[in-house]
């Protein structure tokens, strides 16, 4: 029995620090029933593209872990709407990966074939003022070109700001329309950086630091062709082939309540989860932060002053997306918001930002952009009445028809990160100086966007991390 807690019985001794007696003994395996104490190398919250890989990497490592997850499946914003009644498929969140070797090995090791993505899979483009409700027939949205990589390449630290220079250019915290006016970026370049797919809040007011890390090496790449998906179209089946393999280590529908982290890797971690089966104590050597750490999700993390002075800087910004069918749109065509009279042709926010074709027939995906929060019946409505004004558009060629929203998913908080003054004060070098510090480390995409980077970002941590639990 002793050996079983040994790493719960290390963390009484640890709580001691600055810890009143009865918070103590909520990290004590001996105010528990044993069922409901976990002892493990490594807990992990979150189970999207970071904590499903690193999961995964540590199993094959012989390490164990916890990995707790709040809602009742992995994937976070991989999400595939799946009608086993009709076979239909739509994946409207995560589309695309870059043909890399880490992308191949991962879906590789969970069995899951891929296929090259082709620049009809997701409808070719018409483009309408949504807002303002007019057909654009004449217009075509432009692309980044040569000029738009040269910028990249100059600033390539930019793909994975881990990297990013004490001294931040003041260049990259202008908005990106006065930083491509100033660069010289051509017309095109500039819509094209503007109009990233699945990008969250108002371009024009985001800086070209954002745009750049954004629209990086690797989409640039997965928009020329590089790009991959699954085979099937069903980007969640990796989620739940994982979720096959590791249930046991996983507490789904859960939460931490609070934290107990020690100054040093001898005192390791202790959690307190809420799950459906009750309280447990997570006892680990170390905790691997694997989502939108954002300050009203940290609370229970016990922050101490140096951390709350960093963490406190992160907002994230709003996006949601869902998936709807019986709209009577022409198949093929992805019907996709652009201003009439905004600068760039950049859509108005709120607003739907497409309402493209899925691999099944007559199913939609639809993504919706905002800066301030909405509910789901706001969103859906907003949608129908786009859906309606489309219909009324090619009427010539379809009925009128009512809409049927089949699934939804707020993808919010997207793109963390902190303001501009605290970028030019140097705060992600301050938020790199937190890996690791009091056991705790973090892995999701707030230096990275994008699921191969995410994966990559975790590859490359994952031996510092190991490292300090070896060292408990
Ligand atoms: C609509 C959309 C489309 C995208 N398309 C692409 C694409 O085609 N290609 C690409 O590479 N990237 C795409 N991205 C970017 C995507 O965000 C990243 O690729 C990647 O999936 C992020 O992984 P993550 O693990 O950091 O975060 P997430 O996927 O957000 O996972 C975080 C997980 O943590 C869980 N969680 C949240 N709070 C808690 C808590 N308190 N306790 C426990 N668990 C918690 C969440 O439920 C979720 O499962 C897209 C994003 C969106 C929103």
């Amino acid at each position: 029995m002793l050996s079983k807690f040994f790493l719960c019985v290390l963390a009484s001794a640890a709580g001691t620090f600055g810890s009143t007696l009865p918070k103590r003994a909520q990290f004590e395996a001996s105010s528990y029933s044993s069922k409901n104490v976990i002892q493990t190398d490594f807990a992990i919250i979150g189970g999207g593209a970071a904590g499903t890989y690193a999961a995964i990497a540590l199993k094959d490592q012989n390490k164990t872990f916890t990995l707790v997850e709040t809602t009742n499946r992995l994937g976070g914003h991989t999400r595939t709407f799946r009608d086993p009644s009709t076979g239909a498929v739509v994946d409207f969140g995560v589309q695309i990966h870059l043909d890399a070797p880490i992308v191949r090995n991962f879906f590789s090791r969970l069995n899951t074939a891929l296929s090259q993505v082709q620049l009809t899979d997701f409808g070719l483009p018409k483009y309408f003022d949504f807002t303002q409700r007019v057909a654009l027939p004449n217009y075509v949205r432009g692309n980044v070109g040569p000029d738009y990589i040269a910028q990249l390449n100059k600033y390539s630290y930019l793909d994975d700001l881990n990297n990013l220079p004490a001294q931040v250019p003041s260049d990259l915290l202008l908005n990106f329309p006065d930083f491509a006016k100033k660069v010289g970026l051509s017309e095109n370049s500039t819509e094209g950086g503007l109009n990233w797919p699945a990008t969250p809040g108002d371009p024009l007011k985001t800086t070209a630091l954002a745009i750049l890390n954004d629209g990086n090496h690797v989409e640039t790449a997965e928009f020329q062709g590089a790009g991959v998906h699954a085979a099937n179209r069903d980007n969640s089946q990796i989620f739940r082939n994982a979720l096959a393999e590791i249930q046991a280590d996983v507490l789904l529908q859960s939460s931490i309540v609070a934290a107990n982290r020690g100054p040093t890797p001898k005192s390791g971690v202790q959690l307190i989860a809420n799950t459906p089966t009750g309280k447990k104590l997570i006892c680990a050597k170390q905790l691997i932060i694997a989502f939108p750490y954002t300050p009203d999700q940290t609370n229970s993390f016990g922050l101490d002053s140096k951390e709350k002075s960093i963490l406190s800087k992160i907002s994230g910004k709003y996006f949601y997306g869902g998936v709807v069918n019986n709209t009577n749109l022409q198949a093929g065509v992805a019907y996709t918001n652009a201003g009439a009279n905004t600068s760039f042709h950049a859509a108005s926010l709120p607003g739907v930002v497409e309402i493209a074709p899925s691999v099944s027939p007559g199913y939609y995906f639809y993504w919706y952009n905002t800066v301030s929060p909405l509910t789901r019946p706001q969103i859906e409505s907003a949608t129908r009445d786009t859906i309606k004004f489309l219909q009324s558009q090619i009427a010539a060629t379809t009925t009128a028809s009512e809409p049927n929203f089949v699934d939804f998913q707020d993808f919010s908080p997207f793109h963390l990160g902190p303001g501009n003054s605290d970028i030019a004060d140097g705060w992600y070098n301050k938020m790199k100086g937190l890996q690791g510090y009091r056991n705790t480390w973090y892995i999701s995409s707030l230096f990275v966007v994008a699921a191969t980077q995410v994966w990559n970002n975790t590859a490359n941590m994952l031996p510092s991390i190991v490292g300090a639990a070896n060292l408990h």
